[in-house]
């Protein structure tokens, strides 16, 4: 079974699949997680983020492994290095949304999404094109939302959670800038596939978020449930 979980950058994706995932036993990809990867390599090599052929070339030469399990969620390896954490920087944030517009790194980044897909015996995949480009045919496709002030408000805790100084404002301007260049690139943009259940997290709990998830899968084909949004 494959479900696709999109939505802009804040909106619970990765807390809601991880859990999803763990409560059904499933894998989860974080496929964001392989854009920053690449961010950071780049970065680190000082390549020009814009070109599309020296990333792909890049990120043929380096060796770059993801793995999954139920506390940690999707980990990065970069050359046997674990990336886990150095990929949530600040400078990777500022940079990320540059790289991923790039469509010959989303192409190769895409083969590897499927295949992991395929592997497994049932997946829980987030992103921004799960739904609409990687998996045109999951079981089920949510894309989750909230206002910009509560994307910002969340990411801001988890940022300070870990002892990175930094000012709500700029996080405001940073996240409204990625989702611009997320929703407009000409490759597989930011977008709500037609079939999608749209859940407004910005009332809810995690646990709520989970729930109203794991009740359209436990109900059965999505399409049964029609094209309501998930209240
Ligand atoms: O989900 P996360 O915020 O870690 O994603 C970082 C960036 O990676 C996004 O802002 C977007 O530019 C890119 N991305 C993407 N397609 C995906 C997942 C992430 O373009 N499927």
């Amino acid at each position: 079974m494959q479900i696709a979980i999109d939505g802009p950058a804040g909106a619970g994706k990765s807390s809601v699949a991880r859990e999803v995932a763990r409560r059904l036993a499933f894998k989860c990809l974080d496929t964001g997680a392989m854009y920053r990867a690449v961010t950071l390599q780049a970065l680190k090599k000082g390549i020009d983020l814009s070109n599309g052929k020296l990333l792909v070339e890049l990120i043929r030469s380096c060796k770059l492994e993801v793995e999954y399990n139920d506390q940690e969620g999707t980990l990065i390896y970069l050359d046997g290095e674990n990336v886990t954490e150095e990929i949530r920087s600040p400078l990777v944030n500022q940079n990320v949304s540059v790289v991923a517009k790039s469509s010959e790194l989303r192409r190769e980044l895409v083969l590897l999404q499927r295949e992991l897909a395929e592997k497994s015996n049932g997946i829980v995949m987030e992103g921004r094109d799960i739904g609409t480009n990687v998996l045109v045919n999951a079981d089920y496709k949510f894309f989750l939302t909230a206002s910009p002030a509560e994307r910002t408000r969340r990411r801001w805790l988890e940022m300070s959670a870990k002892g990175l100084d930094v000012s709500y404002e700029e996080l405001y301007k940073e996240i409204a800038l990625r989702d611009r260049i997320d929703q407009e690139r000409e490759e597989a943009p930011l977008k709500i596939a037609p079939e999608a259940l749209v859940i407004d997290t910005t009332p809810y709990t995690l646990e709520e978020v989970v729930e109203k998830v794991l009740s359209v899968i436990r109900k059965g084909k999505q399409k049964e449930c029609g094209e309501e949004k998930v209240k």
